[in-house]
Parts: C-alpha cells; structure tokens; sequence
C-alpha cells in the first residue's frame, strides 16, 4: 500500500516535483490528478498528485494536508501531457498543470465544517477563546462552509484552529468544490413593433428635456429602418440613446426587448441564407468525391484496435483550400469517435471570429458541445470544465485553451487553422497548442488531424518526411474557381501622379461592387507596418550591409514600442538600426537606387483607409474592424452580424479578417499594401505574410456571385506576392523551403530562443551576454558544433512596456537539449531567473 504522493507544487518558481506522505485519514481516498494542501516551507500551497509512490526520493516527508475535491481535477492522460510538454516547453511542471485548471480553482475549494458527533472530544479539553468561538458558532448556525466562517472570524486565523480540533477530533471537515451558478450569456436586443406610421404619430411624445427627446426619437427612427431584432449595443451606437430610453419605449409598446442568448444571435442573419442551410443541421448531405477519399482514411485510423498495432498513430494533415469542405470532415471525425464512445476536441483559433464553424458543430451535436472562449465568465467557464470531466459534454469546441478540457476518453482531436499564430502562446508558460494536440492525440491512442489552406513550412514537411499523412482537398465546393487576383505595381500608379492610398484599379472594382450593391473588404496589414522603410518609387527596401537583413527605424529612448514613427520628430530620429548585428546609419535623404525622395517608412491606419473610402463613395457604409473597434465587449460579434446581415458595405479591417469567415455576398478584397510586414528581419516574415494574403484572398468569391482580388503592391515580383496571386501554395512552399534550406532555418534546425527584459538597458545586455557565454561554454563541452549561437543581440522590438529587450537565440538539430537535465536549469531560467524561454518560437522578433 504505496503511502506517499508525488506532488507538482504550484509554486510558479519551482521546477520540480515533491514528495509527501498521506496522513492516515488520508489513505485509499487520494490518488492521481487529486487537488491536495500541502506545507511548503512556512506555506500552505496546493498541488496536484501525480502518483502514489512507495518510496520517497527523500528521507523526511511532510504530510499531505487536505483533500480539496473528492474527484481528480486532471487525467492520467493529462498528467502524461503536462510532464511531457513541461520537458519539451522546458516550463516548470507546475504552470504546465495549472493550464489545465480552470482559474480560481484553488480558491473556490472550501471546507464544510461540523461538530463531530464525539461528544468526549468536546467535554474533556479546555479550549482556547478561537477555539471556543468557532465551536459555539458551529454549535448555534449548524454545519459551514469556510467562506461563511470567514464572515464571523475577521483578522483571526481561525483555520488553524479548526484543522487542530479536526486533528483532536472535535469537528470534523469535508472538502468541497461548490457547485458554480451558471448563468447563460444573453445580449439584449430591440425592435420595432408598430407599423412605421404609428411610431412617427409618437415622434413629438417620446419625452420632456430636448435632450431625451432627440435621443429617444433617433432610436426610433433607427429602429423603423430596421425590420430585424437589432443588437442594443447598436441602437446606442446610432443614437446616443440608453438602456432606459430603451426600457421607455418599450413601455410604450413602441418596440420591444428582447434577451437572446449570444450563440443565436450573431448568426441569425447568415443561418437563412441558402448555401449555409446545406450544411447545418443537415446529416444529409453527401460528401463529395475527394471528401470522401479523405475520410476513408480517417475513419480507417479510428479502427485502431490497440494502441500497439500497425496502424501508425500519426496526425492528419488536411490541407485544403478555403471552403473545400474541411469543417465537414472534422464533423465526421467527430460522429465516429463518439460513436466510438469517446469525445473530441476541435481547436479553434478564436471562437468570436469563427462563428460558423462553431454553429454547425452545434447544429449537428445539439446539447453535446462546449464552448470555451475568452469571454466567459470564470462560472461559466467552470461549468464547462465540469461538465466535461463528467464525461457530459462530447465536444468541445474553442482556442488553444480548450486542449485542456479535462474529457475523460479522447479519440479525436482537431486543429482547424493549424498554421494560425495564436496556437501560440506567447506569454509564459510558453507552449504550442498544434505541437502539444499532436502528443495529446497519441499519448490518448486519439486521431488528430491538423486542417489548413495554408500549412506551414513545418506542418506540411512533416508529411513529406513521413511524420504526418497528408490528405488534399485541392478544390472549394461552392465556387470552384478561385477568385482572380489582380496585381496592381503602386509604383506605376506614383509615377502616373496618384499619391492616393487606392490605384485605379481599386477605386473602379469598389466602385463596380457597391453599384451592384454588393459587399467588399478592405484589408490592411497592420503587422510592422511603422518601421518597414522602403522607396514608394522603385520598391527598394534598405537592408544592412553586413548581414542583408532590412533595416527598421530606430527606437527613440523616449518612446516605447511597437513605435509610431509618424509621432516622432523627425529630425533626430531617423536612424535605421539592423537588429541582428547592430548596424546602424542614418535614414537617407534619398533612394540609394533610384534616387526618389520619396523613401520613407510605412505607416497607415485603418481610419485613414475608412475616410479614404467616404471621401470617394459618400453613400458607402463602412464599418471598422480593428483594435480600436474591438475593445468592447462581443464587439467581433455585433461587427460580424452587422456586415453579414448587409448593414454595411465595405468592412476595413486588419488580421481578424484573415481568420475562415465565410461571407458569401463579398465579392471584392482590397488588399490595401500586401507587402508590409514581408521585409521584417524575421526568418518566418514571408509565411506570416503569404498566409494571411492567401487567407484573405480567400474571403472572396464564395458564393455564387463570384469575386476577385486586387491586390496592391510595391514589390510585385517578390515571390510570396506572386505565389499568393496565383493561390500557389506548392510555388510558395517550394521557395520557401528552399530559402530555408539555405539559412539553415527550420524545419531544416531548430530554434530556442530565450529573451531577457529589463528597465535598464545595460542589465538587460549584461545578463544576456552572461547567458550567452555559459551556452558557448556547454556547446564548446558537449561538443556541439552543430549548434550555433546567434546573437546577444536586442530584440527587433527593442523595447516593450518600458523594459528593454536582449535575446541569445540557438540553432540547431535540438538546442532545448543543452538546457535540458542540468538540474532543471532550463525550466529554472523561466522559473525564477527571469528568462523567457521559447522551445521552436514561431517568431524572432
Ligand atoms: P472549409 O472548412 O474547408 O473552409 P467548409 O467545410 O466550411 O470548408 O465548406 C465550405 C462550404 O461548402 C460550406 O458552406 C459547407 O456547408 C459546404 N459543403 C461542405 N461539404 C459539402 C458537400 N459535400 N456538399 C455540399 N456542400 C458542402
Ligand atoms: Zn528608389
Ligand atoms: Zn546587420
């Protein structure tokens, strides 16, 4: 009877695992993925059990304190997930756990406390005042939880006490995690309900300041143009009118209210249109041909007897274009494994910005899907986690997040968007969600398949190389042909005397659309755009002499980053600095090539696009989607519904828009500038790039009206701006790969990257150099030739928050391995040396 417990500590600076022994009244009820007390040093902390041992790795052990929850809060197979990806992240075991429990666990777990029945425990002590107080208190209010002792015992440490009269036997306690109030999320909304006329008879009535009055009439007449329920949050937006100019209205039967639960409503719009009825709720539909030749082979991996036999355990790659029906076979997938009895993960890389996908699951699993998304409430968030531990929920749909619902059985998990940058989490605990499914997959004997129009280089070598079986849907459904893509040279466009932000070419398509009152999207990309400097003449990047990587404008001190250029004087500020080595030179006066003045960074705002485009088409009805539109709450959503339901006619917006939104009546993306953040001095600038062209190309010509592209460029011959025109993956893929051979970049080596940020920036360079020295002092030991050293060197974003930024990156067949075993010290860098440690960081910048 193993009597000891293996423990992660959830002390964030701690790396490794503890051992503790289980008090008697202890044993036989704790086991693996229990949430436990324990003393750590002059702390009561908790943790989770890994497993019970039979013998401890050190000689004196404490006691197991307390029990919080009678059932595990983590798997055995997640367990395994933590340990592993805690190795391969090079992350202290503890945050790698903590990932896995919803936040605020630890503290909703509470006690009940009650008088034990052994009255000769009570009778024969003398007691303490506390003790005294809190015996009476149990005595008169009957049993408590914790948190309503806490109310009667303000500043006294009563817990204390109370574990001493548990110990003695005079109460006895019981560990509970109460359940959570759940309450479903609604948004308000609001509509008309008398014929137009009747509500204009109301116009003069509608209230007694001049200033209710044009709030409460300009509702109105928003409303009487509005046949649809109109999300409230949109009413005000109109109006300037509030929820209690609403609430009158209301009660004067002019409109009605309405509360509809969230999921419903931003989609109710798009749920009548023909071609998205097809595919929802509809177990009828029949596959194609190349969808069923890809499912014949998943469903072939879900028949694996066992977990040792033939059949090899590794993830899918589903590349397919957008709309070639992906999200179909993922549903299948997901009827077989529970037809298997197990449940399925289907990630995501926002929900808010992939409702549709989100509603078919729920179209086709009704009452059997949970959703995880940032804006839960934590109760809500809790529930869910609780439902899926009880085996109640079959699905679960949402971010990188969502890998961790802790599900009994998992058979299958998908990863739609795989190549998409926010699998990534880059803040610590720094992990690969798509990296990390693919271990989850086969650590539960699961079928895993990663779904793409655009892999990365990565993803898709793997299947070259035989680590993945890749699987194509080369053709979109609804519309077979891609939309064209019409590249426009802006330099031709300068030198014909149009300094505008649109070409010729642009202007005549918007102009063209909106005639035919249809829909179009502006894209912009936003990603470096201040500090990439090129020639608006010839396209001329300026690069550094020594190492070719394109020059950025310096970061003045007093300013912090990302910068914005446009509000620096420019006198003395235009410095170009070469991030890798550290090259600098002033910003010329001149293009060293054509000699244009006309040489200068980048910088343009999605407000500057959306003036642009009133100025030209007064009627147009725009609508921003970007940071600044996004900040409120369901923001993505009310946009989306709004643009879907046809209450706009051109949507602006930046990267969100790159993100498997499906919009059948655009027939028109503007690619605003398709080259910026193509010359960034990143070795995966050109992938970020080609995607996100590629994706919001992709944004057109879905439904039966068809669509087209124009694209605008300084650099048309670059080879990402060609592929992306030509919807050309395998051009892409082909150069890329090639480029990446070269520079021996990955998936020809592997990156580590560890980044220190401090307020001084001699701290911040002396600590990395000192860093930098120990590693060449262990490659030099281990003879590791192969691994190469790059940097010290500041960050491309050389300062952040007012802290600045070193990094050391290391290349090689496997750099993690020098920080790994040397007890712990890798994990211990992030731990509590204040290191940023990223295993395979997806960007160097
Ligand atoms: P992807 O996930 O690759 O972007 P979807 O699965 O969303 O593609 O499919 C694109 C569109 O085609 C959707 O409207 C979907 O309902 C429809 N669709 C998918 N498979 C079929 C099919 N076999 N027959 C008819 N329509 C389909
Ligand atoms: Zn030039
Ligand atoms: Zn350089």
């Amino acid at each position: 009877m193993p009597s000891f417990a293996r423990i992660a500590v959830n002390v964030p600076s701690l790396t490794g695992e503890f051992d503790y022994h289980l008090p008697t009244e202890l044993e036989g009820k704790i086991g693996a993925g229990h949430l436990v007390t324990v003393p750590f040093g002059k702390q009561t902390v908790q943790g989770v059990v890994l497993e019970l041992i039979r013998q401890p790795s050190v000689v004196e052990t404490k006691p197991v304190l307390d029990l919080l929850d009678p059932l595990p809060v983590v798997t055995a197979a997640q367990i395994t997930l933590a340990r592993w990806m805690s190795d391969y992240f090079l992350a202290p075991l503890a945050t790698m756990i903590n990932l896995m429990l919803p936040s605020g666990l630890g503290q909703r777990a509470d006690a009940f406390y009650s008088i034990s029945g052994r009255q000769s425990a009570i009778n024969n002590q003398q007691f303490t005042a506390t003790q005294s107080r809190l015996l009476n208190l149990l005595q008169e209010k009957g049993s408590l939880r914790g948190r309503q002792i806490d109310r009667h015992f303000k500043n006294v440490d009563w817990r204390k006490t109370a574990q001493y009269l548990v110990r003695t036997g005079a109460l006895t306690s019981q560990s509970i995690l109460p359940p959570p109030s759940v309450r479903p999320k609604f948004v308000r909304t609001a509509q008309l309900s008398v014929p137009p006329e009747v509500a204009e008879a109301e116009m003069s009535e509608l209230g007694k300041t001049a200033d209710t009055l044009s709030r409460r009439q300009a509702a109105l007449r928003f409303l009487m143009r509005e046949p649809a329920d109109v999300n409230v949050s949109w009413v005000y937006a109109e109006s300037g009118c509030n929820l209690t100019d609403l609430q009158e209205l209301a009660e004067r039967e002019l409109i009605v209210l309405r509360e509809t639960e969230i999921w419903r409503d931003p989609l109710e719009k798009i749920s009548n249109m023909e071609s998205y009825n097809k595919g929802w709720g509809n177990q009828e539909l029949v596959l194609t041909s190349m969808q069923e030749a890809a499912l014949d082979q998943i469903l072939c991996a879900f028949q694996t007897p066992s977990p040792d036999s033939q059949i090899p355990n590794y993830p899918f790659l589903l590349h397919g274009v957008t709309g070639s029906g992906k999200t179909e076979i993922y549903i299948r997938a997901a009827q077989e494994c529970i037809r298997h009895g197990k449940e399925a993960i289907i990630l995501v890389p926002e929900i808010a910005l992939t409702p549709q996908t989100v509603r078919r699951f729920l179209a086709r699993f009704p009452g059997q899907v949970g959703l995880v998304h940032s804006r839960l409430s934590e109760g809500e968030r809790y529930d869910t986690w609780r439902r899926a531990r009880l085996g109640q929920l079959k699905v679960i749909i949402g971010p990188r997040s969502a890998l961790f619902a802790p599900l009994p059985n998992i058979g299958f998990i998908a990863v739609d968007e795989c190549h998409d940058g926010s699998y990534y989490q880059s803040e610590p605990p720094f992990y690969n969600a798509v990296t990390a499914a693919q271990e989850y997959a086969r650590i539960c004997g699961g079928v895993c398949i990663l779904g793409s129009a655009t892999p990365s280089i990565v993803q898709r070598y793997q299947a070259e190389v035989g680590e993945s079986l890749r699987l194509d849907l080369p053709k979109r459904i609804v519309n077979p042909e891609m939309p064209p893509v019409q590249v426009v040279d802006m330099r031709e466009e300068l030198k014909s005397g149009n300094r505008g932000i649109f070409s010729q070419a642009l202007v005549d398509a918007l102009d063209e659309v909106l005639k035919k009152g249809q829909q179009a999207i502006l894209f912009l990309n936003r990603r470096g755009t201040a500090t990439y400097v090129f020639c608006r003449e010839c396209g001329y990047t300026l690069r550094c002499p020594k190492c070719d990587t394109p020059l950025t404008y310096h970061v003045a001190p007093s300013s912090s980053v990302p910068v914005k250029p446009e509000h620096v004087a420019q006198e003395h500020r235009d410095m170009l600095l070469c991030h890798r080595c550290g090259y600098t030179r002033q910003m010329p006066k001149k293009c060293p090539v054509c000699g244009s003045d006309q040489i200068r960074q980048y910088g343009l705002g999605s407000e500057k696009v959306e003036a642009e485009v009133e100025a030209l088409f007064p009627p147009a009805r725009t609508l921003r989607w970007d940071r600044e539109t996004t900040r409120q709450k369901d923001a993505h959503e009310i946009i989306l519904s709004h643009f879907t339901a046809h209450r706009a006619d051109v949507l602006i917006g930046t990267q969100m828009l790159a993100k498997g939104l499906d919009l059948p009546l655009v027939t028109l993306v503007g690619i605003v500038l398709a080259d910026v953040g193509l010359n960034l001095p990143d070795p995966f600038a050109a992938e970020r790039t080609f995607d996100v062209l590629t994706q919001v190309s992709g944004r057109a010509g879905r439904s039966s009206l068809g669509g087209r592209v124009v694209l605008q460029t300084f650099q048309p011959e670059h080879y990402v701006i060609q592929a992306a025109a030509g919807h050309d993956y395998a051009a892409f893929y082909a150069r890329e790969l090639d480029y990446r051979r070269q520079l021996g970049y990955p998936p020809f080596s592997r990156l580590l990257r560890m980044e220190y940020r401090h307020v001084q920036a001699t701290k911040a360079e002396s600590e990395t150099q000192g860093l930098a020295a120990k590693l060449a002092k262990w490659i030099e030991s281990e003879d590791r030739r192969e691994t190469t050293l790059i940097g010290p060197a500041p960050c491309f974003f050389s300062r952040l928050n007012g802290l600045y930024r070193w990094q050391i990156i290391l290349r090689g067949p496997n750099p993690a391995s020098l920080l790994r075993g040397k007890n712990f010290e890798g994990a211990a860098l992030s731990a509590s040396k204040g290191w940023r440690v990223e295993v395979d960081p997806v960007s160097l910048l």
